[in-house]
């Protein structure tokens, strides 16, 4: 595997290997089972993957969380290895910043009004400035996105719309538990992590009901389960995957999403029901 810090020695190696297919792999590093999907999931159907990671400062609304975020590039690298991603591009801020570490604005049509881009504003321009800068240097055919951050990965579908890069959607991976595997599970404590368990099954109990009870009394009991727990339910909501607006009546591609929080230790996770694929 390369490793290769500069965007123009990445965009050197890009040149000499043309006419091949490329596929990429966007992350913020502390890689899992989650990520190596990804990687999988390139490497299925392109000549070349390349992963990035970049733990992009203008998405976070929070300077405590973007400190704590974990960083363990040697375990990355072993994993790639590991798992034949072709290049690693580990860009610093300056690579893909300059002097000007700030979001650009994006028009998103409303697909951040909800959800996460309520509760953390500006993380979608951010999500979309760093992503736009990496496709332009990488210039991939086929990029990667977890459905694990549905509503990201929503967005970049819609910025990148009028593009030839296609953008692949990669299911969830999940611990025993059905806790969906994020980097940010490493800052749970061991008992975090078992009661961690609480939002799959609140999803699992959403998706099993949803014929049976409507939408305000699933949700009603979710926020009833939730009081029980050390989580704090930032919000349980149904919504259309084209729009991510919520609402109150079952439709065709409805997911149901999550947000709680411990300890300073955010997690999301979602379940999509009868979405139908749009790859
Ligand atoms: P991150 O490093 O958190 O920015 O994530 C990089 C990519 O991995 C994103 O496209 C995520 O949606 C995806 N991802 C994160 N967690 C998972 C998971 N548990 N299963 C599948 N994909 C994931």
């Amino acid at each position: 595997m390369k490793i290769i810090k500069k965007k123009s020695k990445l965009k050197e190696l890009l040149y000499s290997l043309s006419k091949q297919k490329i596929g990429f792999v966007p992350t913020m590093g502390s890689l899992h089972a989650g990520h190596i999907s990804l990687i999988k999931a390139s490497k299925c159907r392109c000549d070349i993957t390349i992963c990035s990671i970049y733990v992009n400062p203008t998405q976070f609304n929070s300077q405590k969380d973007l400190r704590n975020y974990p960083i363990e590039i040697k375990k990355d690298v072993k994993l790639l290895k590991k798992n034949h991603c072709d290049i690693l591009f580990v860009p610093n801020d300056f690579e893909l910043y300059e002097n000007n570490l700030k979001r650009s604005e994006f028009d998103l049509n409303n697909l951040d009004k909800f959800m996460e881009g309520e509760h953390r504003p500006g993380h979608f321009q951010g999500v979309a400035t760093v992503v736009t800068k990496l496709f332009k240097i990488v210039n991939p055919d086929i990029a990667f996105f977890g459905e694990k951050d549905l509503q990201q990965l929503t967005i970049i579908k819609h910025i990148s719309k009028e593009s030839e890069l296609k953008i692949v959607s990669v299911p969830t991976e999940r611990e025993k538990n059905g806790l969906a595997l994020s980097s940010r599970n490493k800052l749970l404590t061991k008992d975090s992590f078992n009661s961690a368990k609480i939002i799959f099954k609140s999803l699992c109990y959403c998706r099993d009901y949803i014929n049976t009870y409507d939408i305000v009394t699933l949700k009603n009991h979710v926020i009833k389960l939730f009081e029980k727990s050390v989580f704090n339910l930032e919000y349980i909501e149904f919504v259309n995957v084209k729009t991510m607006h919520p609402t109150e009546k079952t439709c065709d591609n409805l997911a149901i999403c999550i947000a709680a929080n411990t300890e300073n230790v955010r997690l999301i996770d979602n379940i999509i029901i009868n979405a139908k694929e749009t790859n």
